[in-house]
């Protein structure tokens, strides 16, 4: 009997904020998004609490390749040398030789950077399975069907189980802690794109999942709803980010601008505390960055 379960990692020491999920069918176990090297020891004492180990894991299936979801996938290859690790080809150059997505990382999150993400190693290439989206993976007795899922990054991907109705999403239907009463967009640099975001959600809805389960944190419930309020509020970010890029003088100014105003909307759903645990969990700023690189992209193509 297949089943699916979620690992709290407790990233920098706050719980609900990324999940790695273990699949468990026929004596074979993966992790989907076994989250950042920072939390490799909560992902092992997790494990070993179900009695499984590192050594125990047969494969690591990434939905993409930013650090809060895959930063730990070569830790565990070294431990493990024998695990598959599943990731999409536009992703795979970055976790063979991580230098350019650690400098990229290194210039977002600057001197917090070791201590939010720990030591990130490379991935083997013998150990890399590459995607395109539209595989079904069989693992032990269960089924995933692989949905090619752009715009959050350009190689994300979710992983479908259709047995259950559930949507493996990562960061394709944003953030929402727990089926909460916010579901907030996570927007870094530097893949953002809102057209190819949109077919994404097509893309999850034409399988018409039961429930969706998001890295950060959690089931959410009514897919089709969930789906709807995000896209809204994704291009409602991207037009007060549109709005603020036009008037503010400088750059400093127009994120501060975007973190007032998306912060006083939050704060119409959620607690303060909860504001600042998915203003944390999202890296709010990064999100302003993403979304004006993608506006001036889309703005002026050959700049
Ligand atoms: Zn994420």
């Amino acid at each position: 009997m297949p089943s699916i379960s979620l690992l709290d990692l407790n990233w920098a020491g706050r719980p609900r904020s990324i999940a790695a999920i273990l699949l468990e069918s026929d004596g074979r176990h993966a992790l989907i998004d076994p989250g950042p090297a920072s939390t490799l020891e909560n992902l092992r004492a997790q494990l070993a609490s179900r009695g499984l180990s590192i050594a125990g894991l047969h494969d690591v299936l990434l939905t993409h390749i930013h650090l809060d979801h895959a930063g730990a996938t070569g830790s565990l290859v070294r431990e493990n040398p024998n695990l598959r690790v599943y990731v999409h080809r536009k992703g795979a150059a970055h976790l063979i030789d991580p230098a350019k997505l650690l400098a990229s990382a290194g210039r977002l999150w600057g001197p917090d950077l070791p201590r939010l993400f720990g030591e990130t190693l490379p991935v083997p290439e013998k150990n890399i399975q590459l995607l395109d989206g539209g595989e079904t993976l069989s693992l032990g007795a269960q089924k995933i069907d692989v949905l090619y899922t752009p715009g959050h990054a350009s190689h994300h991907v979710t992983y479908f189980d259709p047995q259950e109705g559930i949507a493996l999403a990562g960061d394709t239907a944003g953030i929402r802690i727990e089926n909460g009463p916010y579901i907030m967009p996570a927007t870094p640099p530097p893949d953002i794109d809102l057209a190819l975001w949109d077919d994404s959600f097509d893309a999850i809805l034409d399988r018409h999942p039961k429930k969706l389960l998001l890295t950060h944190f959690g089931y959410a419930e009514n897919p089709a709803e969930h789906l709807g309020i995000f896209r809204a509020r994704l291009h409602h970010w991207a037009g007060i980010t549109e709005r603020i890029l036009r008037s503010a003088p400088d750059d400093s100014t127009a994120l501060e601008s975007f973190l007032a105003e998306t912060r006083a909307e939050m704060r119409q759903y959620l607690s303060d505390d909860a504001v600042n645990q998915y203003s944390f969990t999202a890296g709010l700023p990064l999100s302003f960055l993403g979304l004006a690189r993608h506006i001036r992209k889309r703005d002026n193509p050959a700049g």
